[in-house]
């Protein structure tokens, strides 16, 4: 390994986030979830999370632009195991709605711990996860159509959390302690 690729490697480690994530409730299309994992490269996400009630392993397609490699995808048995995750680590999670109720994205004060809830193409996040949830998000649609793809609509909101965070000053030093920083290291420079 060439100097510059273990500098490079450092610099994007050092812009990690390590509480600011996603949750994926049955978000199994492998064009979706590469997307979407691009989408958390991007922004320094660490570990996104995700609950298939089928049981699927998660599959990337070239989507991904190799940020599965970078992006750690933990699977929970289900939502409420996820949650429960979640919880103990002290995240707030939002989950993603497209009723009336939920209040605007922007709103929301993402450098605070935050885990953004995302739901299938087709049903959306279920009522149990929507019950669960610390409040609910919506992306203001104005158009004929009523819902975003899955995931631009984790883009935009995730790139509202990389705003708000680069304002705090958020990516300015290490947000990993040092152990987990070195152990990420040590698996990154595998890669
Ligand atoms: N029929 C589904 C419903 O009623 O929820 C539509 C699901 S939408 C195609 C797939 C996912 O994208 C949603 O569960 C949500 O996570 C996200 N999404 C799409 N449009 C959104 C919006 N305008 N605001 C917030 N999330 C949105």
């Amino acid at each position: 390994m060439t100097e510059a690729r273990r500098k490079r490697i450092e610099d994007v480690l050092k812009r990690r986030q390590p509480d600011l994530t996603v949750l994926l409730e049955n978000v199994h299309k492998p064009h979706n979830l590469s997307a979407i994992l691009r989408s958390c490269d991007a922004v320094g996400v660490l570990e996104a999370h995700a609950v298939n009630p089928t049981g699927g392993v998660p599959t990337f397609n070239e989507t991904s632009g190799g940020s599965h490699k970078w992006v750690y995808l933990r699977v929970h048995p289900d939502i409420a195991e996820a949650f429960r995750f979640l919880r103990e680590r002290g995240f707030r999670v939002y989950a993603t709605a497209l009723s009336r109720e939920a209040q605007d994205y922007r709103e929301v004060d993402y450098t605070q711990p935050t885990a953004i809830l995302l739901g299938a193409e087709k049903w959306g996040v279920s009522p149990e996860a929507l019950a669960l949830a610390d409040g609910a998000i919506q992306i203001p649609m104005l158009g004929m159509v009523q819902s975003l793809n899955v995931s631009v609509a984790a883009a935009v909101i995730l790139f509202e959390a990389q705003r708000q965070r680069l304002r705090a000053g958020l990516y300015e030093r290490p947000r990993l302690d040092p152990e987990l920083y070195a152990q990420v290291l040590e698996d990154w420079l595998r890669k």
